[in-house]
């Protein structure tokens, strides 16, 4: 039975379908028993780590240059000749798989997934698929490759990001000002590549038999614990329960900074984040790439040796691409690794305390990778809900080591000071995370019986929802631009519906937290890594219980952590004032 050998892939084009579509006809052909069951999953899975890497690390060459054409031709080539044929291929051993009735209960759950996902696949649904991915990339493209004119030089939108979080206000609205004109200069574009996929996955949703895309999605998304309805419950209760404490946080901050007004420029929408909280300069933790490096290493070895040895493994293998250079993609990413066994983080750094905090929150995610490692790569994945417990976890855990005596970037005081603007962040999202959130429930429920879609109903859409959930910030006459707060929501084009996936995580981190106020840090990590070696092996509130929290998003969990955000920031405003 073995011309199973993967090690002669390595000689073979890997670019090819040819290369692989004999290893998929032999696992297709292969008898299947009770006693060849287990070296036949074994066998697809190992070859699907392969692929998936392959393509992963495609994919992170386009990121890392979205200038060089011979990285984008392969990975458009993969997109376009190997992906189909792969889908394809996995979706017949799949069905072999559900048909054989075969089960045991350490693959149930990943079994489970599997049925979701063949009950979805519709053959007519993979050039779909491929024109989507088409369009997402160029939504990349578009936005890597705009240019700011700033002071005699070209930045791209993350270098203009270090002017925009500057201490002096008039630089920030400068930065402000000349970002917005990048935005304007694609602004047709990404009106016309939207309309393009909303167009393409209503058809998805129709082709699998959906009356609505939004339900379709759900189910794509294997969300399997909770639905639209639960949702919107949630929006409700941010209404209620945290909109106010911001709207009471911004009239605070206007008030001692002795502003007339909370202008767009004070304020990062994104992370929640305002800008030179308590007229503080802004945190300077380091020079170099090999500083954010080192201090990184010193924090996870002191909070755990495991998770330090992860991390400095990622650093000796070149897994760690952080600073931003032109031409770079934007954003920030960790990729798994499936073959390796390792994790890849991808960051645009610009000395701010944001990037370290980026680095915490990305290493979550490859602990998460590291950790959860399972004998097929079906088990892996947890669902994304889990995931970024992982990492908004691992940032407010890790707060404790931010000072410099404890490996950190920082004095006391600036550590503290981070830890507030965290604190303040957190609850701050909230209202962003429903404006994204509700603004997609009303994009792809709208009856279109009622008149095409149009870029200006989605502004006018954008506009609304934002000032439901968070009416403190005076735009003045930049109504226009904040109108297409939308295009700068990665998630919006790239990733549907998933954005509140980050609230109910924080929900879930800031449970993990109270647990190590509560019961110490040890007890709050030990959980908290049981739960990451789960992987996907358990479903989301079994995950959710075994890091020690509960699924739940109501009024009384969101109040009650609000409560203890509040005394923690009171404590550290003291330090800081202090
Ligand atoms: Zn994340």
């Amino acid at each position: 039975m073995s011309n199973f050998d993967l090690k002669e892939l390595q000689n073979c084009d890997k670019t090819s379908w040819d290369t692989y579509k004999p290893y998929f006809d032999e696992l297709n052909q292969r008898p299947l028993t009770e006693e060849s069951m287990n070296a036949w999953l074994t066998d697809w899975s190992e070859l699907s780590r392969l692929l998936d890497e392959l393509g992963t690390q495609a994919y992170i060459d386009t990121t890392l240059d979205t200038t060089n054409e011979s990285f984008r031709e392969r990975y458009m080539n993969l997109v376009e000749n190997v992906q189909p044929q792969l889908t394809q291929a996995d979706q017949d051993l799949k069905v072999r798989l559900l048909e054989s009735g075969y089960s045991k209960d350490d693959i149930a759950l990943m079994l489970r997934n599997m049925r979701n996902e063949a009950d979805l696949f519709r053959e007519a649904n993979i050039p779909i698929n491929t024109e989507i991915t088409k369009l997402t990339n160029q939504y990349d493209q578009l936005t890597g490759g705009v240019e700011i004119d700033w002071e005699g030089e070209k930045l791209n939108l993350s270098q203009i990001s270090v002017y925009l979080q500057d201490e002096d206000r008039p630089t920030r609205e400068k930065a402000w000002h000349a970002m917005k004109a990048g935005w304007f200069g694609i602004r047709d574009e990404l009106n016309e590549i939207f309309l393009k996929l909303l167009k393409l996955r209503k058809q998805k949703a129709s082709n699998a038999g959906f009356s609505d895309y939004r339900t379709f999605r759900f189910r794509e998304l294997g969300r399997l614990a909770y639905g639209p309805a639960d949702c919107l419950d949630f929006h409700e209760a941010i209404e209620k329960s945290l909109a106010p404490l911001v709207d009471e946080g911004l009239a605070n901050v206007k008030a001692g900074r002795g502003l007339d007004a909370i202008r767009p420029w004070d304020w990062l929408p994104e992370r929640g984040m305002m800008i030179q909280a308590d007229d503080l300069p802004p945190l300077k933790p380091y020079e170099t790439e090999d500083e954010l490096i080192q201090g990184g290493i010193n924090i996870f070895n002191q909070l755990d040796e495991t998770l330090g040895r992860h991390f400095a493994d990622m650093a000796e293998n070149g897994l760690l691409d952080l600073e931003s250079r032109a031409g770079k993609a934007m954003g920030g990413y960790c990729a798994r690794m499936a073959s390796q066994h390792k994790a890849f983080i991808f960051m645009n750094g610009i000395g701010s305390h944001d990037t370290v905090q980026t680095l915490l929150h990305e290493a979550g995610h490859a602990f998460h990778d590291y950790e959860g490692t399972q004998p097929l790569i079906w088990q892996e994945p947890a669902p994304m809900e889990f995931c970024e417990v992982a990492s908004m976890s691992m940032e407010m855990l890790s707060a404790p080591y931010l000072v410099k005596e404890k490996g950190g970037y920082y004095n006391e005081k600036d550590a503290a000071q981070a830890f507030l603007e965290h604190l303040r962040a957190t609850i701050f999202f909230f209202p962003y995370m429903a404006t994204v959130d509700a603004f997609q429930h009303w994009v792809y429920t709208y009856d279109e019986s009622e008149g095409e879609m149009t870029a200006d109903m989605l502004d006018a859409k954008w506009l609304e929802t934002e000032e439901r959930f968070l009416s403190g910030i005076d735009y003045g006459d930049d109504i226009e631009f904040r109108k297409m707060g939308w295009h700068r929501k990665l998630h919006i084009f790239q990733i549907p519906f998933y954005y509140i996936e980050y609230g109910m995580a924080q929900v879930g981190a800031m449970q993990v937290w109270r647990n190590s106020l509560q019961n110490g840090a040890d007890a709050a990590l030990e959980s908290y890594k049981s739960a990451l070696a789960l992987g996907g092996t358990k479903t989301l509130p079994e995950l959710f219980a075994a890091a020690g929290a509960e699924f739940r998003f109501d009024v009384p969990m969101l109040s009650g952590l609000a409560e203890l955000v509040q005394a923690k920031i009171v404590e550290l405003e003291a330090i800081v004032n202090g």
